[in-house]
Parts: C-alpha cells; sequence; structure tokens
C-alpha cells in the first residue's frame, strides 16, 4: 500500500473526546472514528489490525476443534424469556419490535440461540461433545459509553459454547480452551495473565479472566513469583492468619467518649495506636435480610466474597436511616455489641487479634477492649476481604506483587443453568435423558485492539506486534521523486512482501520530519528508511519501533539481512515465535 493512495486521516493533536490513550491514538492514527456514543466506524488502518486479530483466534480456534457458525445479531424475545433473562438482563439490553409489535433484543451474548439451535439437532451422546464459535458483532446498552473501543455499545466478540456429556468432559472442553486462549493471546504478541475470577451472576462453578497487563487497566490482580498463582482482586483469597494472638488478659469493654470522630483513621489516631486494631462494622441489606461485616481497620471490606458467602443476589451498604435503626447511632458509630441484624459475620484475619476498638452504637462512643468471642455473636468467620500487596500468597506464602490489566477473554463453566431452563438434553448410552452441561468462552476482539495499544506505546504513538500491526513494515522513502532512488524502493518492498511482510509505502512528497513522525504514529514495528546518503554508501537504515534500536542493512544483501532482523524483532524484542 501507498500511503498517498491510503484512506487514513491522521489527526496532529490529541482529540479533547478520548481520555484513555488508546482511544487518543486509534483517533489519532486515523484507525477509528466515533458515529455517536458508544458507535465506532473502522477505517482501513483500525480494519487490517482487527483482521489480523480475527485470523489469530480463528486459527487457534480451529485448531482447538472448535467449528465456526454465524448466528443471528437480532434475537428474538421468547428465547430469552425461557431463561427468565428477559426481565433480569436490565437496560443494557436493547429491546425492539418489528412490524407485528413481535418483541426481539439486540444480542448482547448469545447463550440462548445456541442452546436453542442444539437442543433441536442434538439428540444423542454420539453427536456430543460439540463446541460451536462465532466472530460477530455485540451489543450492550451501556450507561456511560467511554474508553474508545475499551467501553462501546456496539462491539466484536468471538463467542465459542461447548456442550458436554457430563462433567469430566466438560472439565477437558474448559482446559482445552484455556489452552488455546494461551495460544490466542502469546500468538497476539501480548503480555497477559490468565486469573482465577469470580463467576459472578452468569453462575457456574468455575471461571478465568485473560488479562493484558497494562498500566492503565481498570482491572486489578495479584500474582505470586513463587508459584504462579493469579487472580483477580475480587477473588483472590486472603489466608487465615498462621497463629491467633489470644490475649487472655483483655480486660473488659470500656466506653469511651469520641465526639464526631466518624472514621477509623479519627479514631486511631485518638487512641493512638494503629489502624489495624480498629474494628470497621459495615452494615448491608442483603436481599431481605440485615447484615453485619466485620474487617479490620486496614483492610477494604470485598463485597464479592461477602454476597457469595450470603447468597445473596443484591447486595447493598444499609442507608443510613438502617444504620440508625439497626444500630441506634450515625453511621461511623456501628459495632458488634448489642447490635440488632440478622447476621454478623467476620473476616478471619481478625483471629490473630483479641483486643479491639469497635463502634458502640451509640452516637460519639466507642469502646475498647473488646474480645469478639467473649463479647459479640459473630455466626461465622470467613475471607471477606480484598487482598493487599502486603499479603503472602494463598498456596505458597511467597510475596505477592499488584498488577493493573485489562479484560479481554472470559471463561466459563456453566453447568446446566441454560440446558436446564432451555430443556436441552440428550438420550445416554442406556437411552436415558439428561442435561448437556454447558461452557461459554468469550474474547473481546475489538477491545483487544485498544489493549494492545494500551500496552505497547510512547509519546509518538503505538507499536503494534507484528503478528496485529495494520503493516508490519513502514518503508519511509525520502526521496520518492528521484527515479533511481523510487525504482530501489519499489524492489526493497518486493523483497519484504517477498518473504511475508506486508509493508506500507510512505511515497508522500513530504519533509523527512514529517513522514517520522507518520510512521511512529501509524504503528508499524518496524521502519526501513530509504534516503540518498544511505543508498549512495549502499546501505539502509531500519528502526525497531519497539526498542528503538537502530542499525544498517547492506542493500546488496537485504534481503537475507532483513530476514535475520525481522526475525530478531520478533523473537528478541517481542518474544514470539514466528
Ligand atoms: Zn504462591
Amino acid at each position: 500500500m501507498r500511503l498517498s493512495q491510503y484512506y487514513v486521516p491522521t489527526l496532529r493533536e490529541d482529540p479533547a473526546e478520548a481520555d484513555v490513550i488508546s482511544h487518543k491514538l486509534l483517533l489519532r492514527a486515523g484507525m477509528i472514528r466515533k458515529l455517536t456514543s458508544g458507535l465506532y466506524s473502522f477505517l482501513p488502518h483500525g480494519f487490517r489490525a482487527l483482521n489480523k486479530i480475527c485470523a489469530i483466534v480463528r486459527r487457534e480456534m480451529d485448531a482447538a476443534d472448535c467449528q465456526e457458525v454465524l448466528l443471528p445479531f437480532v434475537q428474538p424475545a421468547s428465547l430469552w424469556q425461557e431463561t427468565g433473562r428477559w426481565e433480569v438482563y436490565g437496560s443494557e439490553l436493547l429491546r425492539l419490535k418489528d412490524r407485528h409489535q413481535r418483541d426481539y433484543c439486540l444480542g448482547p451474548t448469545h447463550e440462548e440461540v445456541i442452546t436453542d439451535l442444539v437442543r433441536d439437532e442434538i439428540r444423542s451422546y454420539r453427536q456430543l461433545p460439540v463446541n460451536l464459535y462465532q466472530i460477530q458483532t455485540k451489543f450492550r446498552d451501556e450507561v456511560r459509553p467511554r474508553f474508545g473501543l475499551m467501553r462501546c455499545r456496539e462491539f466484536i466478540m468471538k463467542d465459542a459454547y461447548s456442550f458436554d456429556r457430563d462433567e469430566n468432559e466438560n472439565e477437558e472442553s474448559y482446559r482445552t480452551m484455556q489452552r488455546a486462549y494461551e495460544r490466542v493471546f502469546s500468538g497476539l504478541g501480548l503480555s497477559f495473565c490468565a486469573v482465577e475470577a469470580d463467576s459472578g451472576p452468569i453462575g457456574g462453578s468455575q471461571s478465568h479472566e485473560f488479562m493484558v497487563l497494562a498500566e492503565t487497566g481498570e482491572d486489578s490482580l495479584v500474582l505470586c513469583s513463587g508459584c504462579g498463582y493469579a487472580a483477580n482482586l475480587e477473588k483472590a483469597e486472603v489466608s487465615p492468619p498462621q497463629t491467633g494472638n489470644a490475649e487472655t488478659n483483655c480486660p473488659d469493654p470500656e466506653l469511651i467518649q469520641t465526639p464526631g470522630m466518624h472514621t477509623v483513621a479519627d479514631v486511631a489516631a485518638y487512641l493512638q495506636i494503629p489502624h489495624s486494631r480498629v474494628l470497621k462494622t459495615l452494615l448491608y441489606k442483603a436481599d431481605d435480610a440485615s447484615v453485619a461485616a466485620l474487617v479490620p481497620g486496614d483492610r477494604e471490606i470485598n463485597e464479592t466474597k461477602l454476597a457469595n458467602l450470603l447468597g445473596a443476589s443484591e447486595l447493598e451498604l444499609a442507608h443510613a436511616e438502617a444504620v440508625r435503626s439497626w444500630s441506634g447511632a450515625e453511621v461511623g458509630f456501628s459495632g458488634p455489641l448489642g447490635l440488632s441484624v440478622d447476621r454478623i459475620l467476620a473476616d478471619h484475619t481478625l483471629l490473630r487479634e483479641s483486643d479491639w476498638v469497635c463502634g458502640a452504637n451509640q452516637d460519639d462512643a466507642h469502646y475498647r477492649h473488646v474480645r469478639l468471642d467473649r463479647d459479640a455473636s459473630v455466626e461465622q468467620y470467613a475471607d471477606i476481604s480484598t487482598i493487599r500487596e502486603e499479603d503472602a500468597c494463598p498456596k505458597c506464602n511467597s510475596g505477592l506483587t499488584l498488577h493493573k490489566g485489562i479484560e479481554v477473554g472470559h471463561v466459563f463453566k456453566l453447568g446446566t443453568k441454560y440446558s436446564s431452563a432451555m430443556n436441552a438434553t440428550y438420550l445416554d448410552a442406556e437411552g436415558r435423558e439428561r442435561l448437556m452441561i454447558m461452557g461459554s468462552y468469550g474474547i473481546g476482539v475489538t477491545r483487544l485492539l485498544a489493549a494492545a495499544i494500551e500496552q505497547n506505546h510512547d509519546q509518538d504513538g503505538c507499536f503494534f506486534p507484528p503478528p496485529i500491526a495494520p503493516f508490519e513494515v513502514e518503508l519511509v522513502h525520502l526521496a520518492p521523486q528521484d527515479e533511481t532512488l523510487a525504482a530501489a524502493g519499489e524492489t526493497l518492498r518486493s523483497a519484504m512482501e517477498g518473504i511475508g511482510a506486508d509493508v506500507l509505502l510512505d511515497d508522500r512528497d513530504e519533509r523527512a520530519g514529517v513522514k517520522f513522525k507518520d510512521a511512529d504514529l501509524l504503528g508499524s514495528p518496524m521502519q526501513v528508511i530509504v534516503g540518498k546518503k544511505g543508498f549512495e554508501q549502499g546501505m539502509v537504515e531500519v528502526k525497531d519501533r519497539k526498542s528503538g534500536e537502530r542499525t544498517s542493512l547492506s542493500l546488496d544483501r537485504f534481503s537475507s539481512e532483513f530476514s535475520a532482523w525481522r526475525n530478531r524483532v520478533w523473537h528478541e524484542t517481542w518474544r514470539l515465535e514466528s
């Protein structure tokens, strides 16, 4: 492709509408344009990268014996009513009517449609297992679409669904997909991590998220260098204390006046004790029950863990009036002694101490010298706080590190949630009717494009991993008007294309400075620079965009030297297997 002919409207300045780097660079490099809130058009430069991502996803899905299908984007309400999701999915589901007043939705996901397809066709155990995938448009009506391709309303996803005869077969399908995902993300040239995740409202017994590691990621995860344990923050287990510190001589609780001291920090400062000695009491409404959750003052409650422990589908912090009626005091003075709630649950890290300061359930007062086992009626001690970097690995006790990531893939075991709601059954070898066991496996294809940029950019632009770059090489031609040099450029271009690299040739009549700036912005991982001076010396300069390293290759032996240099960029800079 010649840059002079290429439909790639670049921008010199950061667009005001963009607040994350991938959004800025996607717009600046002429890859996408916004149609309206949360809807984007892909221009040729963006679409080339997207197609390369799809090709790698497709290659690995096919290698894992997944078969590609294409399901309708518009889905009838009747299927969603069968699973009950028509009512519970909420406003992210865009509902519409056709001319006959029949209800439909735009597909945000395809569990219902695929289950309908399979239940109508599969009768016998001999037809299982089967795993079907598609690469297709989804629509989720986000309240606040933002961050460009990171959180848009219409996007492209690869979604796969497995149907198995039993749990063992389902386990195998799940592991096969996990391995396929690892090959997808390493094949894309991204640095990623698979973490244990909470299954959330989709249900099912097990789930993993695949995160692209990037400082700017919205998700947090912990990694253990000792054993490789990896989990997202919602899920990561916090170990109970190794030894309890039972101070048997804890005196009786003593009421102390703490006027206006609503926070752990206020109370700790006043009593000159560490935050870790103050008990935080959080009051929740969990479905219809009133619940108190206790955590040490230096830890954060983990509402996902708490909701799972309670088996609650809705969990929300109690409003001020509820706090007043359950505790008899305003927010900030609740404690476990004499509290009128249905259940009191405590974080198991509290077992390390036995002498606490906590709210007294009266305004402007706390208790000190509280022993939970003696003075409060705690129903259960469990893991309900969020892990911190200073905590030990729950598996091997080594140190942990905290990282930021962008979720780009998620695999779930669905069990029989959809097959039982939609009656997807088969006859086993004995002729008995049984429910199919399902799994679902997603990859956010458009989000991957944004994630690749979040992970790989500098102040001048992005640099794509070679397998997904719109063009692997940009040939920056500094004298395209010079006939001899123009011909030499063509020779180099066909040599590079001959060994499988696609080339964007900057043949514009522009200053060198403009060309270098644009090459950095457009994101090819390799630049080949043709100029008069080098040409006269029989040399051509090349630049590895990611490392910034420049070298000269000989014009005479260009093909073999370029090929060797390109291999180095793949293997050493990007840690890719070619
Ligand atoms: Zn570990």
